[in-house]
């Protein structure tokens, strides 16, 4: 059922079967000659019957929208060619663009260049090729096709009588975009801030200190005081505060990373990982299933690498291996 936030703008949840996140928040704003609607879910059926039930509530069909995504996740953008039709546009920050507006031989190449990432920091081959097969965020990622247009940072959008001007947030992916509708008071978050969960934060390459560029974001996203601090999954809160919490969880995870490279020297992040604690339900590191070892893993490189822009650590490469040590 779409929740009215306000006249002409609605909160439409879209369920994530069996993901932790449990479900997207889509926004919707109605009022001019087309809706906007502001992420998508994933392109798998359960989230399709929702988004377009909900739109259909609302009196549009496919094709009645443009789409505005937070950023490039599939669990944002998997529906929004869909969603667009053949007459609407997908807004998205030129930085996260190229990530989705590209053929699939290129979707191919930019993950590979992730998976050689993983590969080098000692992740087993055959857990990355069971990897690959079953991922989500590339199995349900948006197919190829659709009218792309990108946005600046600062850039103004206008939809239904609200102004949202876009603000890049880079993070949780390298072209993170918040929207802020200034006279209402309203921030739409995407996944740079989330109330009951921690946005994940890995490595990747265009962006070298990810969590670096995050934890600027972080202050950047404190400067403005929302009425409202509407999050991409769950329930929203209130903004300052849990930026402090951020802040204060990346600050005893950076501790934790540089104390396993203190006591591990030459260990790679896949090793680390296992050194470090994770609030999942398994038994040990080994345990963990792929796709948590994924995310722990990532989570522990962007942590490797803020602590190698601070100086507190080194990173050499034997024979393609990534191998860390406290300086
Ligand atoms: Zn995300
Ligand atoms: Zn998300």
């Amino acid at each position: 059922m779409p929740e009215q936030i306000l006249p002409n703008l609605y909160r439409l949840p879209i369920p994530l079967p069996g993901n932790p996140l449990r479900e997207l928040n889509a926004y919707l704003i109605r009022g001019g000659d087309r809706a906007l609607l502001v992420d998508t879910g994933f392109r798998q059926e359960p989230c399709r019957q929702a988004l377009f039930s909900q739109l259909a509530e609302l009196g549009l069909g496919p094709g009645d929208v443009d789409v505005l995504l937070t950023h490039l996740h599939s669990d944002h953008s998997g529906l929004a060619p869909e969603a667009a039709g053949e007459t609407g546009t997908i807004f998205i920050s030129d930085v996260d663009r190229p990530a989705l507006d590209c053929t699939r031989e290129e979707k191919t190449a930019r993950w590979a260049v992730t998976t050689a990432r993983f590969a080098a920091e000692g992740f087993p081959t055959e857990l990355l090729d069971s990897m690959e097969k079953t991922n989500p965020a590339r199995s349900m990622a948006p197919p190829e096709g659709g009218h792309y247009e990108s946005l600046t940072d600062g850039q103004v959008l206008e939809a239904g009588g609200f102004r949202l001007r876009a603000l890049l947030m880079p993070g949780h992916t390298p072209g993170q975009m918040c929207f802020w509708l200034e006279k209402e008071g309203l921030m739409l978050l995407g996944d740079h801030v989330l109330f009951d969960i921690t946005p994940n934060i890995t490595a990747w390459t265009e962006l070298p200190d990810a969590l670096g560029a995050y934890l600027n974001s972080l202050d950047a996203i404190r400067a403005y005081a929302p009425v409202g601090a509407l999050p991409g999954h769950r329930a929203p809160g209130e903004l300052a505060p849990r930026v402090d919490a951020l802040k204060e969880h990346h600050r005893q995870r950076l501790e934790e990373a540089f104390q396993a490279v203190k006591h591990y020297p030459g260990a790679g992040a896949y090793e680390l990982a296992g050194y470090m604690t994770w609030k999942i339900r398994a038994r040990n590191w080994a345990e963990f299933p792929v796709a948590q070892k994924w995310f722990a893993v990532g989570e522990c490189m962007s942590h490797l690498d803020h602590l190698m822009a601070q100086g507190r650590i080194v990173r050499k490469t034997e024979e393609g291996f990534h191998r860390y040590q406290a300086v």
